[in-house]
């Protein structure tokens, strides 16, 4: 902490007692943090987007000291040292015209439910923790089971509940989540056969020995996630096996090439461990064909593993739901309450269709998880949890399925209100159209857009890579003197889009999702880029000469 200190605490046995009881005073500054937060959320948050003015390494500066501080701080000046250096620091998130990444506003009441939860910290490991909130974890679950697969009633009163089987993993996130269905499907394939224990006694040298195989791989979208990557090296499978898969123009996985792909590595004795459909790719928001990947995966019999993450939550919308189709043949599906389900981060699901899925991963311990107990822990990869299924549990309840469909669709009705306005802008090309409520987009004055049409037209693709570089560089540096303002926020990634032939071109990114964002607000998105294009005069000038 700073000089600036005024007081001075000191470290006594009873002023630490008192931290565990007494709750602030009143007027203190914690106690109007409380108030900020219940009575002007927005007002509270929006201090922070002013923030973006101050570069990362003055930031860094306030948090130098490397030392644990010897002597105590008072709770008060320690919160409003925060108020300076964090909190003014932070990105506003939840801010309307902060429609770059997948993280939105919040309702309302998941700040105090949030802190009910802390208050009661309870283990989701074991029951001995957490009595009430295993079961209302295990209902969560049975609730996005039903969801994707829509058992009957019996399944539901048979299975939600029962010791050593469960209908998902509750987890951090859609990375975990991704792990446990590939632990899963890489445990169910080298099970324990003859003298040979299973891959999770013996490992998996002495697996690929026992049936003969080579290697292992697993067959997904070039535009699947990087957590996927994590898996592969995880579980000890190795990055280079998960095999990415062409796209069509759609962002959409090539199913016959994925086919063919499985026949050469069956010719070279590898074994096709798990195909990953995405249904919400991170980038573009497409959905692979999931009816023809799970006849491939039928074919191939191997695990089929859905990686809805981020788009699952569209279920809910029985419009949208449609899109989603055949996500009920998955062995597994991926789905992040953190993203379009409006739920603070760290609320991540992977649901099983079968409930004996979760056995290939069981673990017990003589303390906790016994055998037969309804611990949690048993099946899920993570040990000490915190009960954050509470939180989706009160968004499903309070908001509803029909509540859902009205936020997802009208998520849907924006993005493709914005794709249209980019469609009609003369300065602005539309990359991705939105299938969900996520598209990709440039700045491309008219000049620039003619001359790349001709190009095209005349088949002079090394033109048409010069246009799109100095294109690229426009669109990087607009996006960071956006960010840098503070006003508004897209972010950027890099695609290659059917159009030019997969050149790789630079593109704005955004993601519909928070309900207090308006048409008004994407119109200035727009604008501001303009404006802050317009003063790009060195690479404008260099983009003319090339259109000449
Ligand atoms: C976000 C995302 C993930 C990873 O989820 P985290 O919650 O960030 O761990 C995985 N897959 C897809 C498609 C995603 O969008």
């Amino acid at each position: 902490m700073s000089a600036s200190k005024s007081r001075k605490a000191t470290a006594s046995a009873a002023s630490l007692l008192r931290i565990f009881t007494v709750p602030e005073a009143p007027e203190s500054t914690l106690s109007k943090i409380e108030h900020a937060l219940s009575e002007d959320l927005e007002g509270f948050l929006s201090q922070s987007i002013v923030a973006l003015e101050k570069p990362l390494h003055e930031v860094e500066e306030d948090f130098c000291a490397f030392e644990i501080p010897d002597e105590p701080t008072f709770v008060s000046d320690y919160t409003e040292e925060m108020m300076q250096s964090l909190v003014a620091h932070s990105v506003h998130t939840a801010a309307p015209s902060f429609i770059g990444h997948m993280t939105s506003a919040m309702p309302y009441f998941v700040l105090p439910l949030s802190k009910m939860m802390v208050g009661l910290n309870q283990n989701l490991v074991k029951i001995e923790t957490s009595k009430a909130f295993t079961p209302l974890e295990r209902q969560v679950l049975g609730m996005m089971h039903h969801l994707i697969y829509g058992q009957a009633h019996d399944f539901y009163q048979h299975w939600m509940h029962s010791a050593d089987h469960s209908l998902g993993a509750f987890c951090s996130g859609g990375t975990v989540a991704n792990i446990t269905a590939l632990w899963i499907a890489r445990n169910r394939l080298l099970k324990a056969d003859g003298n040979f224990a299973g891959i999770n006694a013996d490992g998996l040298m002495a697996g690929l020995r026992h049936y003969g195989w080579n290697d292992l791989a697993i067959l997904v979208s070039e535009r699947g996630h990087y957590s996927l990557g994590k898996a592969a090296d995880l579980l000890g499978i190795g990055r280079n096996n998960i095999v990415a898969i062409p796209t069509d123009a759609n962002n959409r996985v090539d199913v016959d090439a994925m086919r063919r792909t499985a026949q050469q590595l069956h010719q070279r004795g590898v074994r096709v461990m798990a195909i990953v459909g995405v249904a919400g790719t991170t980038e573009t928001g497409n959905i692979d064909p999931l009816p023809k990947l799970a006849d491939l995966a039928s074919e191939l019999d191997c695990h089929f593993h859905v990686d809805a993450a981020w788009g699952g939550a569209s279920l809910m919308s029985n419009t949208a739901r449609q899109l989603l189709q055949g996500i009920e043949r998955a062995d597994s599906v991926t789905i992040d309450a953190h993203k379009q389900m409006y739920v603070p981060m760290g609320a991540g699901m992977v649901i099983f269709r079968d409930p004996e899925l979760a056995r290939a991963i069981v673990h017990h311990a003589e303390y906790i998880l016994r055998r037969g107990s309804k611990d949690l822990g048993s099946q899920t990869l993570e040990g000490s949890r915190p009960g954050m299924a509470m939180l989706v549990h009160a968004c499903l309840q309070i908001i509803g399925r029909q509540g859902y469909e009205i936020l997802i669709d009208n998520s849907l009705q924006k993005a493709r209100y914005f794709a249209d306005v980019i469609k009609q802008h003369p300065d602005f090309e539309l990359i991705s159209e939105p299938e969900l409520c996520l598209l990709t987009y440039r700045y491309a004055p008219p000049y620039a857009q003619q001359a790349l049409t001709q190009a095209i037209a005349s088949n002079d693709w090394d033109k048409v890579s010069k246009i799109n570089a100095v294109l690229d560089d426009l669109t990087r540096s607009i996006q960071k003197s956006q960010r840098e303002q503070g006003k508004s926020f897209v972010s950027r990634t890099r695609l290659q889009p059917a159009r030019y032939q997969r050149q790789t071109v630079t593109v704005f990114r955004v993601v519909l999702a928070n309900p207090l964002t308006t048409e008004q607000i994407l119109k200035d998105v727009l604008n501001e880029e303009l404006e802050i294009a317009a003063d790009k005069t060195h690479l404008l000038a260099k983009l003319a000469q090339l259109c000449r």
